[in-house]
């Protein structure tokens, strides 16, 4: 492991319960859970079928992996060359270790400008290091300008997935969240608002207008930031993204180093990923490139932070380090079981689903119980994989993970103890010999009933039952139908096959013709 500085764990998610206690409270959640399972198999479903329209999207695949590698192993220098071509086209470029650096950046430039407010547009690195909390605490008022994260904002909730952060909320409770909080921040909602989707993003349209015709400073993230041409791209879908990259005078990017591609051409690989990944449309609806500043059109002003906050620590780990090359389509999440039954907040970051579970852990290190628990968060099934347009073998880090949590604990955990327990009753075949005969006395002593936990393995058996132990071992089945003693199934040891007629049909392993 390296000794690089790890991320913090925000104070937001700070004191959260494992993912195992805090998926327990979310399964309890049935509207939730509906809410859920009707979006993802929705988008889904679209990105089925956008993906099966593109005849080489294996080698799309292999050639946006490649881009994202070829910029990752020579990090370094793109980013300076990204430094270069930004700072010769007008732009200011702020080189942040950590949130607090970043964060300081950002309310510098806010207060230079005089102003009390920004508009933002979606960015998970902000929501990662904190910004609006920051920005609070220095008396800006920072408003959300994405429908989605808007929702957030004004229902005082987290986000629960990369792409649709209010993917756990219906229409009807969005409803009541707009009448609820919009006059108390701006234009109020209308008095006979209903929950019909044009009516409430007609809603949002008229709520957000007054803040961008005001603001005078904008914060942005970007998908990519290209270092050959130092410009940074927003891929959106309602417009609001590009309201922000135009209408104020100062805008300020914050963009993870991890996002940096090394060519222009790069980019149109990523741009036929990306969309038909994450919302399942062959194009997304807007997409807007800036390359520094352009005299006389847009902002005058542009500044782009960039930001480490733990990513130089998960690059110096050679295994860990392809989870670096995510570009947060969260196609992932919709894929995956556990996170269609839990949702995001479980997760305990901004990062959920498989792609949190790994870079949560490679990020944060493993030492705190939210972070421990999350390599745990799968059922290791392989959708992550199959369905990342960058070929991140999620399922392969999770395993290595786990490994390292349970390397870490070194002997102290129940898991560990009872591994070493299994150890020595497998190391010589009188133990595992007893130790089923023991199991085959409490199979027949409980009959029909069912465990439900058993002490010791209270985590174990949180979610699941303990497999009741069966009343006969093999090796008795076969001393019992053959008649013989255990030392001849010892002797038919290394014989191919049992033949059909020496169980005369009859036995439970004899398999039907054909089948
Ligand atoms: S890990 Fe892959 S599938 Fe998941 S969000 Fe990142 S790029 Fe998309």
């Amino acid at each position: 492991m390296t000794d690089l500085p790890a991320q913090e764990t925000s104070p937001t998610f700070l004191g959260m319960p494992s993912f195992q206690h805090a998926a327990e409270a979310a399964l309890a959640d049935t509207q939730q859970r509906r809410n859920l399972a009707h979006a993802t198999a929705t988008i889904r479903a679209k990105r089925a079928a956008a993906v099966g329209e593109v005849d080489g999207w294996e080698d799309l695949r292999l050639a946006g992996a490649a881009a994202k590698d070829e910029a990752l192993h020579h990090l370094p220098h793109y980013l300076e060359q990204l430094e270069a071509a930004l700072t010769a086209r007008g732009a200011t470029v702020h080189w942040a270790r950590d949130a607090d650096e970043a964060n300081q950046v950002v309310v510098d430039l806010a207060r230079a400008k005089a102003t009390d407010e920004v508009v933002k547009v979606k960015s998970m690195a902000t929501q990662e290091i904190e910004l609006n909390e920051a920005l609070e605490a220095a008396g800006i008022a920072a408003w959300e300008t994405d429908l989605a994260e808007l929702i957030v904002q004004l229902g005082e909730d987290r986000p629960s997935h990369i792409l649709v952060p209010a993917i756990h909320r219906n229409r009807a409770e969005i409803r009541e969240i707009f009448a609820r909080r919009m006059g108390a921040v701006g234009r109020a909602a209308p008095d006979d608002l209903t929950d019909e989707p044009a009516r409430l993003a007609e809603a949002a349209r008229l709520h957000l207008r007054e803040k961008f015709l005001r603001a005078r400073v904008a914060v942005t993230g970007a998908n990519f930031a290209v270092a050959e041409t130092g410009t940074l791209v927003v891929v959106e879908s309602e417009g609001n993204g590009r309201m922000c990259l135009t209408l104020p005078e100062t805008l300020i990017t914050v963009v993870g180093i991890e996002k940096v591609l090394p060519t222009f051409a790069d980019l149109s690989t990523m741009l036929q990923l990306l969309p038909r990944s994450s919302t399942g449309e062959r194009m997304n609806p807007y997409t807007s490139m800036w390359t520094g500043v352009t005299p006389g059109d847009g902002p005058q002003e542009v500044h782009v932070v960039l930001l480490d906050n733990g990513r130089s620590r998960v690059l110096a780990d050679e295994a860990g380090r392809e989870a670096l090359r995510c570009i947060r389509c969260s196609a992932c999440l919709n894929v995956c079981p556990v996170y269609e039954r839990t949702g995001g907040h479980a997760y305990g970051s901004v990062y959920p689903g498989p792609i949190g579970a790994v870079l949560n852990p490679l990020l944060r290190g493993t030492s705190s119980e939210v972070d421990r628990s999350l390599p745990y968060a799968s059922s290791l099934c392989g959708a992550c994989f199959e369905a990342c347009p960058v070929r991140i073998d999620i399922p392969s880090l999770l395993v290595r993970l786990r490994t390292q949590v349970v390397d870490e604990a070194s002997g102290r955990s129940a898991e560990a103890a009872s591994m070493k327990a299994a150890a020595w009753v497998f190391g010589d075949h009188r133990r595992l010999e007893a130790a089923q005969r023991a199991a085959t006395l409490g199979g027949r002593l409980l009959g029909d009933r069912t465990i439900r936990s058993l002490p010791g393995l209270g985590a174990w058996t949180q979610a699941r039952d303990v497999p009741t132990p069966p009343t006969e071992t093999f090796r008795q089945w076969w001393a019992r139908t053959h008649g013989d003693d255990e030392g001849d199934l010892d002797d038919a040891r290394g014989q191919p096959v049992v033949e059909e007629q020496d169980l005369g049909g009859a036995g439970p392993h004899t398999r039907q013709e054909g089948s």
